[in-house]
Order: C-alpha cells, then structure tokens, then sequence
C-alpha cells in the first residue's frame, strides 16, 4: 500500500510515477487517484476512513523521525508508536523525512482503501525498504521484526508477510475496530490513548576531551554502526568528527557530543545470540560495573546472568536484554 504516498494529488486516472518517502521513486505505473466519498468508507482492515480532520490521528515521532501524517490516535497510536520504537532500537535506527503515517488514498481499480487511509499502518525507513523488494533487511534484522511482531500477538502484520508483493518498509494494523486484542495490546504495552510513554531515560553526556569507558562504549557502538576509528578510551578529534558523520546521517544536530539524543540513536539493543561491537561496548561495561566478563563479542549465557545481576542492582526488569535503560544506567 506504500505507493499511496505521493505527498501532492496526482490527477485522477492519469499515469504517474509515484513518489515514495524520500524522494525515490518506488515504482513506475501505478495509479493512485484520491478517495471520493463514494468509495469505501474503511480501510481494507475495517477501520473508518477519511482525511485528518475527519478521523482521530495524532502526531508520531520516534527520535528525530516523524510521521507524517500522524496515526490513529488511541490505542492504534500505542500500538504502532510501540513498533516503531522497538524497530528504532532493534532493527535499524530510524532516520527523518523516510517514515510516513496517514496517508488518504485509494488505488486505482481498487474499492478498498489503504490502512494508511484510517491512520492505522506505518512506514518505516521507506527508500531502504522499497515497495516490492523483498530481502531489505538482514537475517538478524528479520529475527528483531519477528520478535516486535510476536509480541503484539497478531494485532500488528508487517508488509514483508505478504503474500504478494511484499512490502517491507510497512506495519499495519491487522484486527478490526473494538477488538480486544488490540486494548489488551495497548494496556500491556503501558499507553493511555495516544500518549507516548514517558519515563524519561537519564543519559550521561560525553564529548570531546572525555576518556575512560563511556567513551570506549561510543567507539564501540560507532564500530558497530559502521564508523572506523580505533578504540582507545579517548575522545579525540577521529571519535568527535564520527560522531558528527553519524548525527548528520541520523538528523540530529551535528555537534559532536553525545547526549540524549545522539545516544538513544546510537545504542544498540542485544541480548542472548547477539555478536559484535555492540555487545563487546556491553561486555567491557559490564566488566567495568563490576560483573566481569570476558569481552569476546558474543552475547552468551554468562553476559546474559550479569546483564540480569546488573539489572537486578539498579531497579531495571531483570530480563538480561539491554535495552536503551540498561545502556544508560551501565554508562551513567
Ligand atoms: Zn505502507
């Protein structure tokens, strides 16, 4: 349903090339036409349709993406802004001007209306994940969607599951309006109509002119994202000017320091079966805490019971994952 996402109204019934997020071009062909009253008045997943005066939609925004233009507000709002948060954390950072919300729409030769129509789907990361493609993200990737979509138990069904032509930069809402599934989701998932959750996470800010194992962690993590440099413990000019590369590339004000933000962006979610310089940053931490640990790469079972003493000494869920709190309490 992504190629509803031509900002401008096409002409009815013309041709186009349709623009997707970001400027790239999805796909040659379509045909979109907006929707008119007479078609149908829900999406294909049964939710009333209509334009953002019309239906209850609400601003998202995860870091320093948004997306345009909101979704549904309640629970659906919960739900996705739970996705697209975890999919931030876990799968892949989410960079601003790619993710897209509501969206009124129909296809061309179509009846139904995309659940982007209902503020009920999201995309995410649009260019990387074009329409149609499939294969757009790594196995270890896939295993983290899998793992967000087995959590919200059904309500949620992503693009690259469908039977046709996937779609893998899109989740949507896949139970109708009033199911239960979908308030159970929300009330465990700790939203309250459409609120973000807060909780504020605490974030030591580092910058240049630092040394000592904050500073080791960033190196690791800019490693992991795929930045060179050597890891020292000192914050230097190399480690400043890879900071700054990586802010550019994530939106954020490219000042070089690492505070809230750029650390929220920077953290990668690990945990059992999980490798590299991410987890090597966790490990030496861990060490660093006090729970030693050999810093090999490799997330096993022995980082994963430190990782839960940690927890367990800082007031944290002891689930032995770390997750962007336990990040900012081993960094604190
Ligand atoms: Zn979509």
């Amino acid at each position: 349903m992504c190629e509803l996402h031509e900002p401008t109204t096409p002409a009815v019934g013309r041709r186009t090339l349709i623009r997707g997020a970001g400027g790239l071009l999805l796909g040659g062909g379509l045909v979109a036409t907006t929707a008119t009253a007479a078609q149908a008045a829900t999406s294909q997943n049964g939710w009333p349709a209509g334009s953002t005066s019309a239906i209850p939609v609400s601003g998202l925004s995860v870091g320093a993406a948004t997306f345009p233009a909101g979704v549904r507000s309640g629970d659906v709002h919960t739900v996705l802004g739970y996705v697209a948060r975890r999919f931030d954390n876990e799968v892949e950072a989410l960079v601003k001007g790619w993710c897209w919300g509501h969206s009124y729409r129909v296809i061309s030769g179509s009846t139904s209306l995309s659940n982007h129509s209902s503020g009920t789907a999201i995309d995410i990361n649009a260019p990387r994940h074009p329409l149609g493609a499939s294969g757009t993200f790594s196995s270890t990737q896939r295993s983290h969607i899998r793992s967000i979509l087995s959590a919200c138990d059904g309500v949620v069904r992503w693009g690259g599951d469908y039977s046709g032509r996937k779609d893998e930069m899109h989740f949507e809402i896949n139970v109708r309006p009033g199911d239960a599934r979908l308030a159970a989701l929300a009330r465990r998932i700790g939203g309250r109509g459409g609120a973000p959750t807060p909780t504020p996470i605490a974030w030591t800010t580092v910058r240049r002119g630092a040394n000592g194992f904050r500073t080791t962690a960033i190196q690791h993590l800019l490693r992991q994202r795929g930045y060179s440099l050597t890891v020292d413990g000192s914050f230097g000019a190399i480690t400043e000017s890879r900071v700054i590369s990586f802010q550019r590339s994530r939106g954020l004000v490219a000042d070089g320091i690492v505070g809230p933000r750029t650390w929220t962006a920077l953290v990668v979610t690990v945990q059992r079966g999980s490798q590299g310089q991410a987890v090597v940053a966790a490990q030496k931490l861990l060490t660093h805490r006090g729970y030693s640990l050999t810093a090999d790469g490799v997330f096993g079972s022995m980082t994963a019971t430190k990782t839960q003493a940690f927890q367990q000494s800082r007031g944290l869920t002891a689930d032995g994952i770390v997750g962007p709190r336990t990040w900012a309490k081993l960094t604190a």
